[in-house]
């Protein structure tokens, strides 16, 4: 009987899988972003509970790293580390996506440096987003977060 599931945490996983569209990395983005925004509808108020019932619930948190792989979630919670995903991928996913490499790095001088494919540029600001450049990488180490979640 540790197998049926209880109605209630069916309907709250159908509620997950359609609001990403059953798209596991949507999901892992969904969860990790603190305000649980709904993609399409990030007003939406009820978007917490199921994310409440996952801290309470053991069943449906076990199913929801079933339905997550942990490198989702890794690779979700770091995206949010960044002004916006363009510059993520162009930090950490450049060679992948065949992309511009950004990168920071510390001139001669000792100034900040944003660099473009291995140039110094001086950018002070993100060409996607506009959001200003910080003095320091966006993520300071490449294991984070260890773990899950
Ligand atoms: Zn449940
Ligand atoms: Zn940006």
């Amino acid at each position: 009987m540790s197998d049926a599931v209880d109605p209630e945490c069916e309907r709250l996983r159908q509620y997950l899988l359609a609001g990403c569209s059953s798209d596991p990395y949507l999901l892992a983005l969904w969860f990790v972003d603190p305000l649980h925004r709904v993609p399409g509808n990030p007003e939406a108020e009820e978007s917490q509970l199921p994310f409440e019932h996952l801290d309470v619930c053991q069943q449906c948190e076990r199913w929801f790293y079933d339905t997550v792989p942990s490198e989702a979630l890794k690779r979700q919670a770091r995206m949010l580390q960044y002004c916006c995903s363009s510059m993520f991928a162009s930090v950490e996913e450049w060679e992948r996506r065949q992309v511009n490499r950004f990168a920071y790095s510390i001139y001669p001088t000792g100034d900040v440096c944003w660099s473009i494919d291995g140039r110094p540029t001086f950018a002070s600001y993100c060409p996607w987003c506009s959001a200003r450049l910080p003095d320091k990488p966006f993520i300071s180490s490449p294991d984070w977060p260890n773990g899950k979640g």
